[in-house]
């Protein structure tokens, strides 16, 4: 059966005093029935991937250049995530897509150098609020998928979250019925392109507003088979809890 996943997005925080926090996460499930994955900041891979290297944890960057190297200044490659220790990395995340221009081409390229270097892609889409409140959900959610996953795609190397833009950060999460209307879809939507066998392994996680008070609710949801978690991945204190739901 496909293990569930428990994946936090530090975003930019997070500095050497964090690493505390991986390692009372390692303490407190030191051998979990679901799969974990942190990505901190690029500068505590290594730290992070070394301090978690005996233990189940998992550790991801949080995007990736489309080439394996070369003049891009400030840009870290796929290949360099992996030689740091990383094992996955969320690609598309909105407020890359907002805040870097990134188009869903662009993610599709980075998920395949992501894919080169052995890294499993956590692909992220969404709806803004205004694409929700004019009905245009569903379509947003195709052309993002459709865009910004190549050929090829494996339960093995490619995670889909789902990420509502309005309930990242805001304390806001869609009705479970909103959920599973999007989850039902984005696995239907994978099993006409890849089969149904291939679909089902695909992990479809839920991202926004994830908390410990709301994580049952949403991990009962139908075709929900995990969280990324921003804000409450932070601290174990907070995310502790929300793996716990998830086992
Ligand atoms: P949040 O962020 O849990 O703080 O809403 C989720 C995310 O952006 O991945």
């Amino acid at each position: 059966m496909k293990r569930k996943l428990a994946a936090g997005n530090w975003k930019m925080n997070g500095t050497n005093a964090s690493l505390g926090e991986l390692q009372s996460l390692t303490t407190a499930h030191p051998d979990p029935r679901v799969d974990i994955l942190i990505c901190p900041p690029a500068t505590l891979i290594v730290q992070a991937a070394a301090l978690t290297a005996d233990s189940p944890l998992m550790i991801g960057g949080q995007d990736c250049h489309s080439a394996p190297s070369g003049a891009h200044t400030g840009d870290i490659s796929a290949p360099m995530l992996a030689d740091a220790g990383a094992t996955a990395v969320l690609l598309g995340h909105s407020e890359r897509r907002e805040n870097h221009n990134e188009t869903s081409d662009l993610v599709a390229e980075k998920a395949l150098a992501a894919w080169s270097a052995g890294l499993t892609a956590v692909i992220c889409l969404g709806e803004t609020l205004a694409q929700r409140e004019a009905a245009q959900t569903l379509d947003v959610i195709a052309t993002q998928l459709d865009t910004s996953l190549p050929d090829g795609a494996t339960g093995t190397n490619t995670v889909i979250a789902y990420e509502p833009v309005w309930a990242i950060g805001t304390g806001l999460t869609p009705s479970t019925a909103q959920i599973a209307e999007v989850h039902d879809f984005l696995r239907a939507r994978l099993a006409d392109r890849l089969g149904a066998a291939q679909a089902n392994a695909i992990r479809l996680l839920y991202g926004g507003s994830v908390k410990p008070a709301n994580a049952d609710e949403i991990f009962a949801t139908s075709n929900v088979d995990g969280a990324l978690v921003g804000g409450a991945s932070l601290k174990s204190a907070d995310f502790s809890p929300i793996i716990s739901a998830l086992e």
